[in-house]
């Protein structure tokens, strides 16, 4: 009988989330793939379809935006009712972290997080902040998978691609969002990001970040940071990479002025290629970086600029 996969869509700023297309890829891996996509509209169900989603189950209603753990937890115990899938995949970002051990508590299932790939049954993660990695199978019957973003290849097939509504009465919800306060711009997402130009503490000031900014929009990246440049008030702790802030995985890792403390390393050890700026030939990010400048971060990052531009 063919496996049947549920994965949720994800939607931010009114775009999906490339994370939405990667839980594709895993679940076509699988078996057949349905995709649940809640107050989305007719392009973003085109998009999935785009990327091999073989079937699209839409769900509107004003009660799930903004997002709240019971009412998605709701239109997702919905879903399960109505595909009866085998696995659950959700993106490892805050929503599917929020989402995932509730559904596995509630529906009994295996749950295995923060995966980075995929084998034969076997679910690969890290573990010790980065300085390892263990492999998991599972023995449940239904399994719910989280999937670090930027780690599976998304597919240009498209599946069959039929939309469908899914009919929900979403109804007591225990709490209400009076206001969001955003604290990040519009921009890049740093999860999500193919370049991540992060500074530290020898970025010395806010408007230093400015230059890693210009840096970052030429090469269509997010700035982010260490705990040491967060602390000192030069940017926003949203920006934070590492064991107490945001885990990335870019093709592109370009650390400014940053010492490469293993608190820091949890964050961006995996990333495909790090190229590290630092004035201290012993620093320890070096012992990461595939590609190490020793020198003034004032003078090599404008250079870089330049010579992106000009490229
Ligand atoms: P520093 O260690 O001060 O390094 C600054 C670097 O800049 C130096 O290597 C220096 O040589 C270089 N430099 C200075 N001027 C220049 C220049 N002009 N050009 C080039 N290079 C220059 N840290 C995180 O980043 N993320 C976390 O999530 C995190 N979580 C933590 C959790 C716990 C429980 C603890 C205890 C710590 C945590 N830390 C975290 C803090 C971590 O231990 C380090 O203190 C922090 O990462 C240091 O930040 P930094 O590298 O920017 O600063």
């Amino acid at each position: 009988m063919m496996t049947n996969i549920l994965t949720v869509a994800e939607i931010k700023d009114y775009q999906l989330r490339h994370v939405s297309f990667e839980a594709i890829a895993l679940g076509r891996q699988l078996g057949e793939v349905t995709t649940l996509l809640i107050n989305g509209t007719d392009d973003m169900a085109g998009q999935l379809a785009a990327h091999g989603a073989d079937r699209i189950l839409t769900v509107t209603d004003e009660q799930l935006t903004p997002y709240s753990s019971d009412g998605y937890t709701q239109v997702i115990q919905a879903a399960l009712d109505a595909v009866s899938p085998d696995y659950l995949i959700l993106g490892h970002t805050a929503v599917g972290k929020d989402l995932a051990p509730v559904i596995a508590v509630r529906r009994q299932a295996g749950l295995i997080t923060d995966v980075v790939a995929y084998s034969d049954g076997h679910f690969k993660r890290p573990i010790y902040s980065g300085k390892a990695f263990e492999e998991k199978t599972f023995n449940s019957d239904f399994r719910v998978v989280t999937i670090r973003p930027n780690n599976f290849a998304v597919l240009n097939i498209a599946g069959a691609g039929t939309v469908e509504p899914l009919d929900v009465t979403i109804k007591d919800l225990r709490t209400t969002i009076n206001e969001i306060v955003q604290k990040t711009t519009a921009g890049v997402d740093l999860a999500e990001a193919k370049v991540v130009v992060a500074g530290g503490r020898g970025v010395k000031s806010a408007e230093g970040f400015n230059m890693l900014q210009e840096l970052a929009d030429v090469l269509g990246g997010a700035v982010g940071a260490s705990r040491g440049a967060t602390d000192a008030e030069y940017c926003d702790y949203s920006l934070q990479i590492g064991q107490t802030g945001k885990v990335v995985t870019p093709d592109l890792y370009i650390a400014c002025g940053i010492s490469g403390a293993i608190q820091h390393l949890a964050g961006m050890s995996n990333a495909k290629v790090i190229v590290a700026i630092n004035k201290d030939p012993e620093a320890n990010i070096f012992s990461v970086a595939d590609y190490g400048i020793v020198g003034d971060l004032f003078d090599v990052v404008p250079m870089l600029t330049d010579a992106f531009k000009a490229a």
